[in-house]
């Protein structure tokens, strides 16, 4: 029987991975992991700490099966042609990614090797170029791409024949053994439990998917990204005829869609889509910077999602979008530099998604919020942390203070604030910008950027 190496990327998973189980159905198997140094570099340490987690996981799935994953050392391009040789291996399979980092590797590595390569799309509901409008082309609005999307027919999650393994020499070129964590209840099992629990809530999700404080969403973000479980797993699990599903759902065509743009735009990381603001005069303000990533601009919604990020690597969705917006548009800061930090932080930092999300928000992207609206930071924090619990639980300098004056402190008097242990300027900031006069100011440079 041939030797197929099946390389390991963002699909760290048995079940329902389409190229794992052609390997499996086909050939004796060569399961391989090639950490690349340039990945792990770039990751802040809570997703470089889910990464070997998971990592764990799979080692422990694939010795499951009477397997044993080899771990080594990239990068993939320079190691994977000698390790072929090495290991007399027949052909390759992989599931493909829409990443520039990707791509750029799997093509320098496709010119030193000349063994057949099979890939396939584990990563997403539907592949790049199979959502398309009647001119052929991917849609730049959404809607119309969910609306297509919704359609075709949903692929079943594969499941795959147990493999034969190859047979394991010692002297492979096993590395960083000591790198990765003994047990984990990361990996499949641990996206499985939260995809499980989460389908317990899901008929809620439409109302509270947006609030802060509500553990109302289904955490699988860093799952998709590091692909622990499929999203036709997912999809397969959810029923389109009741609304929390429908609406959770469409988030799954957002993430697809962002993950298409980027494959057949790989400039989104670095330009704005929309070609009107290339001109944006950003400031350059190292302090605002700094104080917003530590959470200290003065505006409570604000600080306490940027110091939720860098106390676990997450941040909820609606306070992402408040962040960004206000980064971009309140202190006139180029989206670029927020998209980096939110991706090295985040413990689903991800290209396409982080650089889809920021480029909505900043109104610079495909089918993005209008240069014109945005975010009242003030009011936002009314609507969606109405108790101000989001608030109290990462600023515990306000705990004391009441729902009403949580969201704005400067609009409270000094006696008040004082009481509740709270003084300005002191144990926490006045506001950094005015928002109405930054709002202006926004409005102003994208104007002229358009003009
Ligand atoms: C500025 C900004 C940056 C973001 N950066 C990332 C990122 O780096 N990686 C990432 O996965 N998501 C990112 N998002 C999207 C979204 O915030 C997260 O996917 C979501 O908060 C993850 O939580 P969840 O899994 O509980 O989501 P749920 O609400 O349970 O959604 C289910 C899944 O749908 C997908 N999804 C949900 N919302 C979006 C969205 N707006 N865009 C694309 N896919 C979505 C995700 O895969 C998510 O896991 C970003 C959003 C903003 C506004």
């Amino acid at each position: 029987m041939t030797t197929a190496l099946f390389w390991f990327r963002k699909d760290l998973r048995l079940k329902d991975n389409p190229a794992w189980a052609a390997a499996c159905e086909a050939h004796k198997v060569l399961p391989v992991f090639v950490l690349e140094p340039e990945l792990i570099a770039s990751a802040g340490r809570y997703r470089r700490g889910r990464f070997f987690q998971n990592l764990s996981a799979l080692i422990a799935e694939v010795k499951s099966i009477g397997g044993r994953l080899r771990i080594i050392q990239g990068p993939a391009q320079d190691i994977l042609p000698q390790y072929i040789q090495e290991n007399n291996v027949d052909c390759m399979y992989f599931n493909a990614d829409t990443s520039p980092f990707s791509r750029k590797r799997d093509e320098r590595l496709a010119e030193n090797i000349t063994l057949p390569t099979h890939t396939f799309w584990g990563g997403l509901v539907h592949p790049p170029g199979t959502v398309l409008t009647q001119k052929g082309e991917i849609s730049k609005v959404f809607t119309p791409f969910y609306k297509k999307w919704v359609t075709l027919p949903a692929p079943v999650s594969l499941p795959y024949p147990l493999p034969g393994f190859v047979d394991n020499p010692e002297s492979d070129l096993e590395v960083a053994r000591d790198l990765i964590p003994r047990t984990s209840q990361e990996g499949y099992e641990g996206a499985s439990a939260r995809f499980e629990q989460f389908l317990e809530i899901v008929d809620d999700y439409q109302e509270s998917r947006n609030f802060p404080s509500v553990d109302g969403t289904s955490f699988l973000s860093s799952d998709l990204h590091f692909g622990t479980i499929g999203p036709r797993e997912i999809l397969n699990g959810l029923s389109s005829n009741r609304e929390g599903h429908r609406q959770f759902i469409r988030q799954l065509a957002w993430r697809d869609w962002y993950a298409h743009l980027l494959h057949v735009n790989q400039e989104v990381p670095h330009k704005p889509v929309n070609k009107s603001y290339e001109n944006i005069r950003w400031r350059d303000d190292p302090e605002g910077f700094e104080r917003w990533k530590e959470g200290v601009t003065g505006y409570p919604i604000v600080d306490a999602g940027m110091r939720q990020l860098s106390a676990t690597g997450w941040m909820h969705n609606r306070v992402r979008m408040i962040t960004a917006s206000f980064l971009v548009k309140n202190l006139l800061i180029d989206w670029r530099k927020g998209e980096r930090y939110f991706r090295r932080l985040l413990i689903d930092g991800d290209v396409a998604q982080n650089c889809g999300n920021w480029q909505w928000v900043a109104g610079t992207g495909f089918d993005a919020a209008p240069y014109f609206r945005v975010f009242n930071p003030v009011l936002q924090s009314k609507k969606f942390d109405p108790e101000g619990n989001y608030i109290r639980r990462w600023i515990p300098e306000l705990e004391a203070i009441s729902s009403s004056a949580i969201h704005s402190p400067w609009e409270c008097d000094e006696t008040t604030l004082r009481k509740h242990n709270v003084v300005l300027g002191d144990n926490y900031p006045f506001p950094i910008v005015d928002h109405a006069e930054a709002r202006e100011r926004a409005l102003a440079a994208y104007k002229a950027s358009r003009e």
